[in-house]
């Protein structure tokens, strides 16, 4: 069986980063992506907030560049998803793809976070049809449509403005009478005509036809009354859950599923098993603070296997 030095699961700024410096330290490190090669950044457009690109950077190639930078240090970036694992004695075993089974001296868990969904009736029918949590992916197809986007956060507000840029209008609906976006891109918002905040407005069911969506509804919160807003796309926007599943069975995790680590370190439970990311931050879930986390857990898997 193959047997790996640093295993990094997740291929976002976490697990770039960690695999650069796991690389640079000569511990041949091996990625395995993940199904969202670039993960989250590549679902979103300009970055305006990572340090180094005083024009902003497009997610895509923000990401993809650290992708190169991890490949020309030496690190060997492979298609795949962790499907299961045996954490409870070293070298760990891992299972890649429900099929392929390999070994690691030590792992660093990056795997992000995913969209939620509401769980309300026709999200799931119309889910590809009319219902989506990627505007850059699928904004295309509502070209010159009426829309909405669900959610008050950084990410709603977000795809709220780029679906300005193409779509007739754009409704966000909004549960409590504010948002919790920053200032900043409240602000983007606030200068987008076509843009209309749908305030103390719950989402209660995504109307549609064999043809696709036809409207979202939705329940004020204030008199209880209920509406249909005629929309043909509606994107979901309210927030993200940790995709740790599969190192449950040996990883401590809160809750939500958030990987729990050792105070101030990326070290978890398990000795040699690090988290770094959004898989690991409550609080942050920043693309800057995710590739932080990623360099501190190469430092710490590096200074284990040392001590091996
Ligand atoms: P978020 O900050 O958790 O916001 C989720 C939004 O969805 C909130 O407005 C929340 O409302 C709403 N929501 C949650 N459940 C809902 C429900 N059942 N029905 C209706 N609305 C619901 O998530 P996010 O926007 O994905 O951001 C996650 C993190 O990534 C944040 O730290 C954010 O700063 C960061 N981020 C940063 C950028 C950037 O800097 N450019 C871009 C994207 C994301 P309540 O407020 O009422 O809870």
């Amino acid at each position: 069986m193959e047997r790996i030095r640093v295993l990094i699961a997740g291929s976002g700024p976490a697990g770039y980063t960690a695999a650069i410096y796991a690389a640079r330290a000569n511990l041949s490190p091996v990625i395995y992506s993940g199904m969202e090669l670039g993960g989250q950044l590549t679902t979103t457009t300009v970055v305006e907030n990572f340090p180094g690109f005083p024009e902003g950077v497009d997610g895509t190639v923000l990401v993809d560049n650290m992708r190169r930078q991890a490949e020309r240090l030496g690190t060997e970036i492979r298609t795949g998803t962790i499907t299961s694992c045996d954490l409870s004695s070293r070298p760990f075993k891992l299972t890649v793809d429900s099929s392929v089974e390999v070994e690691a001296d030590s792992l660093i868990i990056a795997t992000g976070a995913s969209a939620k969904y509401l769980g309300i009736p026709g999200e799931q029918e119309f889910r590809g049809s009319g219902v989506s949590a990627c505007a850059t992916c699928d904004g295309f197809f509502y070209r010159k449509q009426d829309v909405a986007v669900i959610g008050g956060g950084d990410t709603a507000c977000e795809e709220a403005v780029y679906l300005s840029g193409m779509c007739k209008k754009v409704y966000m609906i909004i549960r409590r009478d504010q948002m919790r976006a920053s200032k900043a891109m409240q602000g983007k918002v606030a200068s987008r005509e076509n843009i209309e905040v749908l305030w103390n407005s719950l989402p209660k069911e995504v109307v549609g036809d064999l043809k696709g969506v036809n409207g979202i509804k939705i329940e004020d919160k204030i008199t209880g009354a209920e509406r249909t807003v005629p929309v043909s796309g509606v994107f979901l926007a309210v927030g993200h859950h940790p995709n740790s599943e599969v190192f449950a069975p040996w990883i401590k995790t809160d809750k939500e599923g958030y990987i729990q680590t050792l105070s101030d370190s990326p070290k978890t439970n398990v000795e040699g098993v690090f988290a770094a990311g959004d898989v690991a931050d409550v609080h942050y879930k920043q693309a800057i603070t995710a590739a932080a986390s990623g360099c501190r857990a190469a430092i710490e898997a590096d200074r284990f296997l040392q001590g091996q």
